[in-house]
């Protein structure tokens, strides 16, 4: 399925990130026009080397009300990507990332629904909190902890965007996509934010130990980008998949244990894996989900969505683009 026939221009924001830059390349490749919006707060303009003069890059802000009523109105659709993403960087600036996420994601609904714009949100696999059915479906109910928490922010964030969205969809008539991502890996992304993959290949190619968090039982299902993209590209064109929360990422999972193993192989290192204690890293208060997996029939039911078992493919392909960007990754401190 091609959006491109749909959309002749897309708005990305986020667009300098590690999924909108993807997204940006993804779009070009499928023949539509591209702008990205991004602040650049952990984003980065490297991120879109390879497509920077084919796309139109705007510096600036989601919160920037007059800013994204402009492009918007320029674009025939949207993938809305930008946030403050992750627990670890939520939970040092709670307050920050709050105000970004939901009054940054309102502008962009408002300026959607204003010009009828169809919208893909990005929404997370933490709304799920501590759902205890496995896997998580997009029909159960959700569990979060208290509002007290930082821990429980972020997800509580993207739970209220999902939530305006669909009022935007029930008021206004916003054709709206909540897709919510399962851990999403491959090139670009950041460790120093907290993201596992990037962490352990970067610390086993340095050779310095493989750390982690817990006691390396949780599961994790990691899902290339590029099968990401395309699934959001396709979910924007269906409109049978409007004012539907949709969960997409892989459903193979694998212990975080097996995964340090399966990077100390694939990279040749000769780091040690070592276990540390998450309040160490995230404060005594954080609580890590054990498990994570997907149910992704009905992305599938939607969109033919698939994803294969590729956790070596990705492996090699963050530990490739590592290597070629060796300097930019070497100088990144807080990993
Ligand atoms: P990222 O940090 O690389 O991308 C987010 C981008 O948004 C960055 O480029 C950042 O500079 C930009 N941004 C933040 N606030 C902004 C603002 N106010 N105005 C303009 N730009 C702003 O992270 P990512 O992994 O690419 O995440 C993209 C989206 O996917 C996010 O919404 C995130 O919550 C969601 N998500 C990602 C994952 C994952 O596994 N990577 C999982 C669940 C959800």
């Amino acid at each position: 399925m091609s959006s491109s026939s749909y959309f002749p221009r897309v708005l990305v924001t986020g667009g300098a990130g590690f999924i909108g830059s993807h997204a940006c390349e993804h779009l070009l490749a499928r023949g539509a026009s591209v702008v990205a919006l991004d602040n650049l707060s952990t984003g980065n303009p490297d991120n879109l080397a390879d497509c920077r003069d084919k796309i139109e890059f705007v510096e600036g802000s989601i919160a920037n009300e007059f800013l994204v009523d402009s492009l918007v109105a320029r674009s025939d659709a949207v993938v809305h990507l930008a946030a403050s993403v992750g627990n670890r960087v939520v939970s040092r600036q709670p307050l920050a990332s709050i105000q970004n996420n939901i009054r940054g994601t309102s502008v962009v609904l408002a300026a959607c629904a204003k010009y009828h714009r169809p919208v893909i949100i990005a929404s997370s696999s933490e709304v799920y909190g501590r759902c205890p059915e496995l896997p998580f479906v997009e029909t159960a109910d959700v569990v979060i902890g208290q509002s007290s928490s930082p821990r429980w922010l972020y997800g509580a964030s993207k739970l209220a965007n999902e939530f305006e969205a669909f009022a935007y969809a029930r008021d206004a008539g916003l054709q709206v996509v909540a897709t919510r991502f399962f851990n999403i890996a491959g090139p670009r992304q950041a460790g120093r934010y907290g993201m596992i993959l990037p962490r352990f290949i970067r610390q086993a190619l340095l050779g310095n130990d493989i750390t982690i968090y817990g006691d390396g039982e949780q599961i994790r299902c990691f899902c290339h980008v590029s099968t990401l993209c395309e699934a959001v590209l396709d979910l924007l064109a269906c409109p049978a998949a409007y004012g539907q929360v949709v969960n997409l990422g892989s459903s193979v999972p694998v212990t975080l244990k097996e995964l340090a193993a399966r990077v100390k192989e694939r990279t040749g290192s000769s780091s040690r894996i070592t276990f540390t204690p998450f309040e160490s890293v995230y404060g005594k208060d954080y609580e890590d989900m054990p498990r994570r997996r997907p149910d992704t029939s009905k992305a599938h039911r939607l969109i033919g969505f698939e994803t294969r078992y590729d956790l070596d493919a990705i492996i090699d392909d963050i530990a490739a683009w590592m290597r070629a960007h060796w300097d930019r990754i070497a100088a990144e401190q807080d990993y």
